[in-house]
């Protein structure tokens, strides 16, 4: 099962809603978030080696995310589930929705992006893998099945290399940037996918409260940068960082 969630594209130029309350989305373009394409690409790839028999793609929030379901149909998921949802949900109630759909569908692995790129909130996965009391592999850059054993080995990028992680299946794993180079969909792929099926579901039908303890108090865009100058001597830098900077 893997975890999709529609996001701003990431090449769009991020703008504040007048109120501060978020990001602006009305009439801006939305994608699949990035890592949650190479969580699907990486599930694609499971079944083709014969690991998996069905991939599951599962978005949360309003009505749009169903035509990001069907691109993750399109790219090769056999079915989908959408759960109806105001579009801000926060990781806890994402979490704890993910778990009651386990319980349901019981996958044996459930794949993550690390992090969406709107909130960059990295907590949906780590969630999930607590409340199932599951393993967790997180910012996986490469994974390994072993069917026999049922394990998964996760080399993880951390600040000082690369860790390897063997962990019991089922667990959670959450990808990052190298994992993998996504597919793109193909035009009878594109077709296919519009018989396969969506199942619609509701946060009441999985018993998840839209309850948050964290409240946004505003967004706002970072200051705008002044432009650099170019300057003609190391006695000029020197000046300017001690008497304009003082940082020296
Ligand atoms: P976050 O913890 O918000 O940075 O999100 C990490 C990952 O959790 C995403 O890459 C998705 O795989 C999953 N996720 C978060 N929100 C949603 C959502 N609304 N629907 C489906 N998956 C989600």
């Amino acid at each position: 099962m893997v975890a999709i969630k529609r996001v701003v594209d990431y090449a769009v130029k991020i703008r504040i809603k007048s109120d501060k309350s978020g990001v602006e989305t009305t009439n801006v373009k939305m994608s699949m978030n990035p890592f949650c394409e190479i969580g699907l690409e990486e599930a694609l790839r499971m079944k083709e080696g014969g690991f998996a028999s069905e991939v599951i793609a599962v978005s949360m929030g309003g009505g749009q995310c169903v035509e990001t379901l069907r691109t993750s149909l399109a790219m090769g998921a056999d079915r989908a589930i959408h759960v109806d949802a105001p579009s801000a949900l926060y990781p806890l109630t994402v979490a704890k929705a993910l778990k009651a759909l386990v319980h349901l569908e019981n996958p044996g692995l459930l794949i993550l992006g690390k992090q969406a790129i709107d909130d960059d909130c990295n907590q949906t996965g780590q969630m999930v893998a607590g409340l199932l009391n599951w393993p967790q592999g997180t910012f996986a850059s490469k994974v390994v099945l072993d069917k026999e054993k049922k394990t998964a080995t996760v080399d993880r990028e951390v600040d000082g290399g690369l860790e390897t992680l063997c962990l019991d299946l089922p667990a959670v794993i959450t990808t990052d940037l190298r994992l993998n180079q996504p597919r793109y969909a193909t035009l009878p792929n594109i077709m296919k996918a519009k018989s396969k099926p969506i199942k619609k579901m509701s946060l009441e039908e999985l018993k998840v409260e839209v309850r948050s303890d964290l409240e946004v108090v505003q967004v706002t865009a970072p200051p705008v940068r002044k432009a650099g100058v170019i300057l003609s001597s190391v006695d000029e830098l020197v000046d300017k960082l001690k008497n304009e900077a003082h940082v020296i």
